[in-house]
């Protein structure tokens, strides 16, 4: 592709896009009175215009059947679970009846880890990223605490090389060979928050297997924004939350993926509830928990109508927009914008992107390293409506996303960040 520093060209780009119109589908935040330039989908996604109208439904529902919401009407609540399958199984890459939206991210880990991590004398090592979300690094040294180990003896940290910021799958593969009949789980991020480097899942899942461990992964910045395909790669199990790249507001349902081997496996250890139980007797109240097939036998708790139905509103989003059609016009916006901080930092190098540079490495963020200027020049593009994301001590994280983001949204980041640059570097 061959890139232009002009507003010509973002325009043209815009006018070329199938998906231009979907931008209109969402809502803006204001930064000084005037629409931001939003780059922080990676966080909390924008909200659909229409999650409005899904809320008001599931309310009428509420007001108009009172409890018998669970079996009345098209949207009968004791099915729910069953709306968000299509369009989910497509994100991830699965068959409808591996996943299921519930939960929180968090929770769902560590449910799954009960399922998954499941420790002997010989075989108990657990291969993570270092650096990984906190939230991630606390629920597993907790879970290796829980069964009574210690986490500094279980779980082994995968390091870049000096030198290097991200992991290159080979040293990932060596060190699984090297953990071999002692590796009980992989269990990383798909895409990693703070570098936003997609890691080689599938080939990553084989070495875990080939050594007779299992590979789950923490999709929270990877679903709904790189391609997924978790069920051919044979990935065991799965997580992510829906108001990062999926748009389905502030702190909203997560949901699981568990491979379809799993699906008719009572006797695997799992936490229980009736909303995991075979569906045809959930309601006869007797003893003897029977788990439904596949993810839907991880549930726990009845659905939670209100933050289903907004997630649901997004979800038809992402069936119309198509994710292959996502996917091209993100390597595309994701491209130009690397081309246009290249041009910036120019050879002065005071922006150093350390996302690997590869497409098939990445999703849409981009995490840069400000050698000059520092927290004066992200404060600065904040001021003239940039929302982007700071992590300390020097990284800046932006994420132009496909389904409301256009290229002139990064060329005019571009202008900003160039005087904002020549203001404080
Ligand atoms: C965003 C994020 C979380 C957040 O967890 P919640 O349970 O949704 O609060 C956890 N892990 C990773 C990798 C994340 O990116």
């Amino acid at each position: 592709m061959n890139y232009e520093y002009s507003e010509a060209f973002a325009q043209k780009m815009d006018q070329n896009d199938p998906l231009e119109s979907f931008r209109d589908r969402f809502l803006f935040p204001k930064v000084n009175g005037k629409e931001a330039i939003y780059f922080c989908g990676n966080s909390l996604g924008l909200q659909p215009k229409s999650v409005k109208d899904y809320l008001e439904k599931e309310l009428g529902n509420w007001a108009d059947l009172a409890v018998d919401g669970h079996f009345e009407g098209e949207d009968a609540w004791m099915f729910v679970r069953q709306k968000s399958k299509p369009a989910l199984a497509e994100i991830l890459g699965t068959h409808p009846h591996e996943v299921v939206a519930m939960n929180n991210l968090t929770v769902n880990l560590h449910l799954l880890m009960v399922s998954f991590y499941r420790p002997t004398k010989d075989r108990y090592k657990i291969i993570i990223e270092a650096g990984a979300f906190p939230s991630d690094q606390y629920m597993l040294e907790s879970q290796v605490k829980w069964h009574g180990l210690n986490p500094e003896e279980v779980i082994v940290e995968l390091k870049p090389r000096v030198g290097e910021h991200t992991l290159r799958t080979e040293d990932i593969l060596a060190e699984i060979h090297r953990q071999g009949d002692l590796l009980a789980m992989v269990n990383m991020a798909g895409i990693q928050y703070y570098t936003g480097q997609l890691f080689d899942m599938k080939t990553i899942t084989a070495a875990a297997h080939a050594v007779g461990a299992v590979a789950g992964f923490d999709l929270a910045h990877a679903a709904g924004n790189a391609p997924l395909s978790l069920h051919d790669w044979e990935v065991d199990f799965a997580t992510w939350c829906s108001y990062k790249y999926m748009n389905s507001g502030p702190g909203n349902v997560s949901g699981i993926y568990v491979h379809e081997k799993y699906a008719d496996r009572p006797d695997l250890p799992r936490f229980a509830g009736w909303w995991g139980h075979d569906e045809g007797k959930r309601f006869l109240m007797e003893k003897g928990f029977i788990p439904m097939h596949g993810a839907d036998g991880w549930q726990l708790a009845n659905s939670n109508i209100l933050a289903l139905a907004a997630h649901q509103a997004s979800l038809d989003i992402f069936q119309e927009a198509g994710i292959k059609n996502l996917r091209e016009k993100s390597e595309k916006l994701t491209g130009y914008l690397e081309f246009l901080i290249r041009q910036i930092s120019g050879k002065s190098g005071v922006l150093e992107i350390i996302t690997p540079e590869n497409p098939a490495e990445r999703g849409c963020q981009l995490s840069l390293l400000i050698h000059q200027g520092g927290k004066a020049v992200f404060d600065e593009f904040y001021k003239h409506g940039v929302v982007g994301d700071w992590r300390n001590p020097n990284v800046i994280r932006l994420a132009p996303t496909p389904l409301y983001n256009s290229f002139l949204d990064v060329f005019r980041f571009a202008q900003i960040l160039e005087q904002s640059l020549k203001k404080f570097a």
